[in-house]
């Protein structure tokens, strides 16, 4: 499949990865929009937030489990942090492969600035 992310797990694209279990993986983003700012994906294609079946529903808590995870990993995980699905055009979705921003590091501004 030609999608992205599905090469970054596959390991074909490289990644700086900071998570891996059964079904999910996170690594960060190649263009950071804050001093943390990691990626949250299912190994499994789903295409957006659209796509997600009932069947679904332990795999995207599993997705915001890790990024609990991670912030603890982290050490933002007091200070506090923001995390971001971006669906389709509107939402700003570029990369068509589900995922959850991670961001923080900083007091991050207004959500629509
Ligand atoms: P979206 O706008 O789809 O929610 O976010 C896609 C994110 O993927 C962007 O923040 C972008 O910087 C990131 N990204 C795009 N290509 C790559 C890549 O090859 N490697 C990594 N690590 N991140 C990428
Ligand atoms: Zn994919």
């Amino acid at each position: 499949m030609d999608c992205l992310f599905c090469k970054i797990v596959e390991g074909t694209i490289p990644s700086k990865k900071v998570y891996e279990n059964e079904d999910v993986m996170a690594f960060h983003d190649i263009e950071p929009a804050a001093p943390v700012h990691v990626l949250i994906i299912p190994k499994k294609h789903i295409a957006t937030i659209n796509d997600v079946a009932e069947e679904d529903a332990i795999l995207v808590g599993r997705i915001y489990a890790a990024a609990r995870e991670i912030a603890r990993e982290l050490g933002i995980a007091e200070d506090g942090y923001r995390l971001i699905n971006n669906c389709n055009a509107d939402g700003g979705q570029v990369v068509y492969h589900l995922h959850v921003h991670l961001l923080g590091g900083q007091k991050l501004g207004p959500l629509l600035a």
